[in-house]
Parts: structure tokens; sequence; C-alpha cells
């Protein structure tokens, strides 16, 4: 099912945006040497709640998972990418993590994932392949827009991750999102220009280019949901939801505090 938002939904979503944009934020900065990933969950779950929102996770259990999630945010760090099972682990100085989180705001959903380093190191594997994943977001929201079509935004976003040099999985990529997490058109993160569904107005698509450095294999983690690159290589991964306007495309999961 394809959603198309009306104006009150649209800013219903914006309100979502705003708010898993601002407890990404406010995580990343709570983020340091020693944290735990279950510290990270239970923060999260309290912004969540304070706010009056509610999680598209805690319940999910989709065919792939040994669901349901049970918890708040997803947690990934070096080699685990994408589902990240919060556990019980520490962050190490130089770690990769990346935090993915999606809510529900008055019914509609918003859905951003960020990656970053740990720390004070900065490994200059894990800070390209961060940038090379914001880089082919940025061209995939540039190439957004009404009469656009989702071919368009694959081979905006790929064209940045092949020139980078990372192999592409094209098992998980983007979705449209509405009044659920996901929803069709799938947005692969990887595609031939002017194929595919004809954006229109109103459309929210969340696209999530994630890469691993030498393999677009993944393995499922003995927890049953987290997935992990095949060669234990760094991962990243970014994510925005953004509306399809009259003219362009707007960001809605941009943080609004500082
Ligand atoms: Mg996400
Ligand atoms: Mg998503």
């Amino acid at each position: 099912m394809i959603e198309i938002l009306n104006p009150t939904e649209l800013a219903r979503a914006r309100e979502s945006g705003a708010l898993v944009a601002d407890i990404l934020q406010s995580l990343k900065s709570s983020s340091t040497v020693g944290t735990n990933l279950l510290d990270i969950d239970r923060w999260a779950q309290a912004m969540i709640v304070e706010a009056g929102a509610q999680s598209c996770y805690v319940d999910y259990a989709p065919s792939f998972g040994r669901g349901p999630f049970g918890h708040y945010i997803c947690t990934a760090v070096n080699d685990a990418v994408l589902h990240g099972l919060p556990h019980d682990y520490a962050l190490a100085d130089g770690d990769l993590l990346t935090l993915d989180l999606a809510v529900l705001t008055n019914g509609i959903a918003a859905d951003s994932a960020i990656s970053f380093v740990v720390g004070d190191s900065k490994p200059p594997e894990s800070l390209a392949l961060i940038d090379a994943t914001e880089r082919a977001l940025a061209a995939g929201i540039a190439a957004a827009g009404p009469g656009a079509r989702i071919g368009d935004l694959s081979h905006a976003i790929g064209s940045v991750l092949s020139a980078a040099g990372y192999p592409i999985n094209v098992e998980f990529g983007g979705h449209g999102i509405g009044s659920t997490m996901h929803q069709d058109p799938h947005v692969s993160n990887t595609g031939r220009p002017g194929r595919g569904y004809r954006l229109r107005p109103g459309l929210l698509l969340a696209l999530e280019p994630w890469v691993m450095v030498d393999t677009a294999e993944l393995i499922t983690d003995a927890d049953g949901w987290t997935l992990r690159s095949a060669t234990g290589s760094r991962t990243a991964h970014s994510e925005h939801t953004i509306a399809i306007t009259d003219d362009g495309a707007e960001i809605l999961t941009l943080p609004t505090r500082v």
C-alpha cells in the first residue's frame, strides 16, 4: 500500500520526525566510552514516553525476526548494521555505533538512523564508511521530488556507494512510511534511473543507505535479530524520513534542538 498524506497528517509526520531526530542527537551525546547499550534503550524509552509518542519497535514482529523486538531502539556496533538488538555491552573507544529509531506521533511514523564513532578515536575506515552513507543519503534526497521515480533515487544513492568502493546489498533498503513504519514503495540502494513508482506530493519515504566495507552478505546473530557483516568488517547506516512536496523534498528528521 502506498499512502499519500493530507496536510494534517503531514504536520503529525513533522512532529514525529523532529522527535526522532532530537532523541537520536541526545543519545549520540550520551553515548560515550562505557555506556551500556541497555542504558541507551532505556533512555530512548523514557524520551518516547515523555513525549507521548509510541515506539514502532517494541511490539514489532516481522517474519524475519525472532519477535517481538521488545526494545525501543536499534543499537548496532561495528560489524552489526541492521536491527541491532540492545544487549548488555559497554561501548569502547573507537566503536562504530549505529542508532536507528522510529516512533509514531498521533498515528504517523518517522524513521531515522545515524552512525558515529564513540570516544576520541578517529578510525579512518569507519569515518569513510559513515561519510559514504551520509553522502549517498544526501544524493538520494536531492534526487527526490514530484515526478521523480524511485529508480532515480536508488540510482543516486547507489552511484555514491559504488564510487566509494562499497558493495551494495539489495535485501534491505528504504521504504514508504506513514500510518505504519514500513510501506510500499521499496527504495533499493541501487537501481536504474527512470524506473519505478513516480513520486507525488504527500508521499513519505525513509531513505536509508547502509554499507559494509568488503561484502554485501549479511549473517544473522544468535539473538535472532541483529544482522552483521558476513566478514566481520565495519558497517555504517544513515537514514532520513522525507516528504515529497510540490517542488522538492522536505527532510522531516532534522534535529530541532542544538
Ligand atoms: Mg530506521
Ligand atoms: Mg527504515
